[in-house]
């Protein structure tokens, strides 16, 4: 069993040293998954992307969740193969990376505007790190350069190994690093695409940079080790790339919900080889196309796209005909914003939720963004537990400013 401690005690035996053992691996995996979903007639070589098959297994302990770009496409997981594969996809970048045993700090979005900000000094056991000890910080979208260096010396206290957060938050603290000096801990970026110009700004404050990705649906994951290389965790999913660039995976451990040659909407060109880290295995040469979760401002500032959507959750919460209520947030090359609602707005509420982005958008930026609604009820996939909510911005929108 791939998962177990045998990892932490010889890390290095658990790798792929050849294309020949990644293959005979994968049909071991697929044989499983044949049985799982009993689909004796699983085509191994299907060209075109395909959705999730939902299988039958009742599972009492399901993960269901979605992406910030598309919870349309949710999907379940149990809980257990979660922690494994989190814990396990952690460790490997870790031990690539020189940190065995880092204590994280993980920046968190708050749910409303009424949480508790700051550093909680208490660390926790938390999955997203697999399990390792982590502080959280509590942020709420806007540019207070007071807030971050206060917590940012309450982090020095502490000894934490590695920085957790998206692109667009690194953002938020950005310009006070120049003011606190190099940070003695690496950082690791996930969640979104990593702007060169964001990777090119936190080189020169901390350890290393290590951008990483893990994908709920179709579980195509990677990371990059210390020579920089993205390697694909060949273990956890069959990443394949096809002619026109999508990337396409199969889960190997998702037995609730078969992902099978599936899409998530990545583009990317993938390769096989031996990195000078030692590892053997498929690598992500290019990766594109991701829709990006931030807005970007004239000045070229990126706001974290998941505290406008939690934001707005906490205003419409307030609200009656909350129910059935649908958005996403777009973002035009010029960078106005359409805010799409599956419902008409009264002004007042309309009032609200534009001073809130306003708000928020002015910390980075004094020159104001243009935002309009727009009523929108084909964006309606309410299914009565689970919101739809999508915050899509153009990749032209993104005018890297200057490092
Ligand atoms: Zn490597």
């Amino acid at each position: 069993m791939l998962f177990k401690k045998p990892f932490l005690n010889n890390p290095s035996e658990i790798f792929f040293r050849s294309k020949e053992q990644i293959e005979r691996y994968h049909n071991k995996k697929l044989n499983k998954l044949k049985d799982v979903f009993n689909l004796p007639n699983l085509q191994y070589h299907w060209t075109a992307s395909h959705k999730p098959i939902y299988s039958n297994i009742p599972h009492i302990d399901l993960k269901t969740s979605g992406t910030t770009t598309g919870a349309v496409k949710y999907y379940r997981y149990s809980n257990n193969s979660y922690y494994l594969i989190e814990y396990y996809h952690m460790k490997r970048l870790m031990f690539f990376n020189g940190i065995e045993n880092g204590t994280f700090a993980r920046l968190i979005q708050p749910q409303n505007h009424t949480e508790k900000l700051g550093l909680e000094t208490k660390p926790i056991i938390d999955r997203a790190t697999g399990g390792n000890v982590t502080y959280h910080i509590k942020y709420n979208g806007e540019q207070d350069e007071n807030f971050w260096i206060q917590n940012f010396i309450a982090l020095d206290g502490l000894g934490i190994s590695v920085l957790y957060c998206r692109p667009a938050e690194y953002e938020l603290f950005r310009s006070i690093l120049p003011k606190i000096g190099e940070r003695k801990y690496h950082i690791m970026f996930s969640s979104e695409i990593l702007p060169p110009h964001v990777r090119a700004n936190a080189k020169k404050w901390f350890i290393s940079v290590i951008d990483k990705m893990r994908c709920w649906d179709g579980g195509f994951s990677f990371f990059e080790c210390r020579y920089g290389t993205k390697h694909v965790n060949d273990e956890l999913a069959i990443v394949e790339s096809l002619e026109d660039g999508k990337i396409i995976s199969t889960d190997l451990f998702n037995h609730s919900q078969l992902f099978y040659k599936y899409w998530n909407g990545d583009y990317g060109k993938l390769s096989m080889r031996e990195c000078d880290c030692g590892l053997f295995g498929t690598v992500l040469d290019e990766l594109q196309g991701r829709q990006i979760e931030f807005i970007v401002t004239d000045n070229g500032s990126l706001i974290p796209g998941t505290v406008l959507i939690n934001y707005i959750f906490g205003i419409t919460e307030k609200w009656d005909q909350n129910q059935g209520l649908d958005f996403y947030i777009e973002q035009h090359e010029n960078k106005d914003i359409d805010l799409h609602f599956s419902q008409p707005l009264s002004p007042d509420q309309a009032h609200e939720i534009i001073s809130m982005i306003l708000r928020v958008a002015a910390s980075h930026d004094p020159k104001p963004l243009k935002i309009m609604f727009v009523f929108d009820n084909k964006y309606n996939h309410f299914t009565g537990l689970h919101r739809s909510k999508r915050l899509l911005t153009t990749s032209k929108a993104l005018k890297p400013k200057d490092s």
